[in-house]
């Protein structure tokens, strides 16, 4: 909190109107914490409110624990919530009325071959599979990222076979388009009133 206070000080003293300062909710699993730090930035002058910290050991703990920051903060601010990658936890935090997320997932697991898919089993499938080896069609026939448009199955698996980094490379800007997505999608359906039924069209 201390750190928070001179952090807004020095923001207050630099502010040129592009910047947007986020006050932290931090407090781990436990009410009372999270609580009084909710308060902290609900009380001063921050533009938005972002929780952080431990989010616990399960996702029912998680949820939880953002359900328990949801009554005492700002209710009038944009809400960030921080290191939440998976289609299913973004659904679930969208409706305990999380407004954005940034998560380094997305990227982590490309390098590691993985490709996020609207609809697959598990939201994802892992293009060092053999199945993949003489699969001519993109890794998501529904995306229009560059790597979609441009290469298929079969070359990315091959990329990762030959340690060749382009393929980590192709599947980050998938991923990083998915989620791009996934959230445009989610912000209409939120309109539409249509959350659930989009729900089931990413996660199965
Ligand atoms: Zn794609």
């Amino acid at each position: 909190m201390r750190w928070g206070d001179r952090s807004l000080t020095e923001y207050k003293k630099h502010d040129n109107g592009k910047q947007a300062m986020y006050g932290i909710v931090q407090g781990g699993v436990y009410p009372d914490l999270r609580r009084i730090s909710c308060e902290y930035t609900r009380d001063r002058n921050f533009f938005a409110t972002a929780i952080g910290g431990s989010l616990g050991a399960h996702k029912e703990q998680m949820y939880e624990v953002v359900g328990m920051c949801s009554e005492h903060i700002h209710p009038d601010r944009p809400v960030h919530l921080l290191g939440i990658g998976s289609f299913i936890d973004v659904f679930s935090n969208v409706k305990l009325g999380i407004d954005t997320f940034d998560c380094v997932s997305p990227t982590r697991i490309a390098r590691h071959g993985w490709a996020l898919v609207k609809g697959a089993p598990k939201e994802r499938m892992n293009l060092r599979n053999a199945t993949f080896l003489k699969d001519p069609l993109p890794v998501d026939e529904s995306c229009d990222c560059y790597s979609c448009r441009h290469h298929s199955r079969s070359y990315i698996h091959h990329l990762f076979r030959v340690g060749e980094t382009l393929g980590m490379q192709l599947l980050s800007i998938h991923n990083v388009t998915t989620m791009n997505r996934l959230m445009r999608e989610v912000r209409q359906a939120i309109k539409s009133g249509t959350l659930d039924q989009l729900q089931k069209e990413w996660v199965i």
